[in-house]
């Protein structure tokens, strides 16, 4: 019986998952549409392609992209392996030479005896057999159609998208919980008010804010849905859009002074535990420099730490709150998987932490084993939880960080100590399995 497993789409994600499921001894029917047909920002003919920075962040194993590297070595990660292999010096960051990078992932993939790669668009996903659709965020567009089609709904692409903050950077002594007109559960919305000169100066600083060039290549100044305008197009209406808009005070009343507030940034909880906030309306395009200064004139936000900056860009991505397992398998057919950005994870080492997932539980699936899911405590597997979580309702992508993963039995405050923690707890955890 034929059970070989296809991919679709041989990117960061679709690379690792390929690789995975040939480790494990099984053939793997490995599609790209490249080079006959590049998506607007892939430009080599090689696979695993880095379409923009050819830098994968922090290295060190106390920050979060230094955690998730940390565990794709030990769970044997091609892709990885041949960024070590072709590190280019860069500070504490993993930075490659990009040509070197792909070539090497490339000739890994080609001459991997299991592995049978196809240079061809794939329009429709097959239904029947084994299948990883890991086609990224510009997948094209006969199958983005074909995916909502499975999906039963409207890919998600944002065209911006809002900051999201840690819970613990918040200032709570400057903002209060509150929904408008103490509609819903009382803890649904943290408020950060601001006085009239203070609104004022913020406004002043945000109209002025340079904004970054679009990650896009179709239009310079692309349209963008009214729901989904960056604040600083907003703000430039007129003084008072905002406050009639995202900033609006009306239905609440600040604790302290008894009285609405001039204006109001409300922050929403981003995930079930409540360790990170999104910034409600603040979609934004302002360079991340930018965002930080001109956010942190909120009283409550002065010290802000954000975990993903607004950006702007094109980007198809699945409900997947609604739509997948942690393994990264539908709910609705557990032989298809999603893997890579389409997924929500953010990043390109996020996109190979879930193709090496799906790969391995794609693999598990044609030799009748259970499902493999890595706990909340590792990098991989928060990340795994969170696009799997239902809780989450306004779904956004989500990259590595230390608001996902599981917390610690104790309370450490030395955020250093706090991290290292982390790390030692998913290492131990990664050396005692054997998968
Ligand atoms: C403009 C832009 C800039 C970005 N910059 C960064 C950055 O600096 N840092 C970062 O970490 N992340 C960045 N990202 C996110 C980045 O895309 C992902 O981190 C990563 O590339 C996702 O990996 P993936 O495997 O999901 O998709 P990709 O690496 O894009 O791979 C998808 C593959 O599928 C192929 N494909 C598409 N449709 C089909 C089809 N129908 N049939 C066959 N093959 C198909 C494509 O040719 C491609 O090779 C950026 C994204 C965009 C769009």
């Amino acid at each position: 019986m034929d059970n070989s497993i296809n991919v679709i789409g041989a990117g960061l994600a679709g690379c690792e998952a390929a690789w995975q499921i040939a480790q494990r001894g099984i053939k793997v029917n490995l599609y790209d549409m490249k080079p006959a047909k590049f998506s607007p920002a892939h430009k080599s003919s090689n696979l695993c392609e880095l379409v923009c920075s050819n830098s994968f962040k922090a290295d060190r194993i106390d920050s979060a992209a230094g955690l998730l590297k940390e565990e794709l070595r030990l769970l044997n990660s091609l892709v990885i392996k041949c960024a070590d292999k072709c590190r280019i010096p860069a500070g504490g960051a993993l930075a490659v030479d990009r040509e070197k990078f792909s070539a090497m992932v490339t000739d890994k993939i080609l001459n991997h005896p299991f592995i049978n790669f196809i240079s061809r668009e794939v329009e429709k996903i097959p239904r029947e057999g084994t299948t990883i659709i890991a086609a990224g965020p510009l997948a094209s567009e006969s199958i983005s159609k074909d995916i909502s089609e499975l999906c039963s709904g409207e890919l998600s692409f944002f065209d911006a998208a809002a900051p999201i903050l840690t819970a613990e950077s918040i200032n709570m002594n400057k903002a209060f919980f509150q929904s408008r007109y103490d509609k819903g559960d009382g803890s649904d919305y943290l408020n950060c008010p601001l006085s009239e000169e203070e609104y004022m100066e913020f406004y002043e600083e945000l109209i002025s804010a340079e904004r970054a060039p679009i990650h896009g290549f179709d239009v310079a100044d692309p349209k963008v849905y009214e729901g989904c305008m960056p604040v600083e197009v907003m703000a430039k209406r007129g003084v008072d859009t905002l406050r009639f808009g995202p900033m609006k005070p009306v239905g609440l009343k600040n604790p302290e002074t008894g009285k609405r507030p001039f204006a109001v940034v409300q922050l929403r909880k981003e995930n079930s535990e409540g360790t990170l906030y999104n910034m409600v309306g603040f979609q934004t395009n302002l360079k991340f420099g930018e965002q930080k200064r001109v956010f942190s004139k909120v009283p409550a936000l002065k010290n802000f730490e954000i975990i993903r900056y607004g950006v702007m860009h094109r980007n198809t991505f699945i409900d997947s709150p609604r739509l997948l397992n942690s393994d990264y398998s539908m709910r609705e057919n557990k032989n298809l998987f999603f893997a890579g950005q389409i997924t929500g994870v953010e990043g390109y080492m996020e996109s190979v932490s879930s193709g090496l997932i799906s790969g391995i539980n794609a693999a598990r699936r044609v030799l009748n084993q259970e499902s493999f899911c890595m706990p909340k405590i590792t990098m991989i597997g928060a990340l795994s939880k969170y696009i799997s979580d239902e809780g989450i309702l306004n779904f956004q992508p989500m990259g590595a960080n230390f608001g996902i993963i599981s917390p610690l039995n104790e309370v450490i405050k030395d955020k250093k100590m706090r991290y290292n923690e982390f790390a030692s707890r998913s290492v131990n955890y990664i050396n005692s399995i054997n998968i």
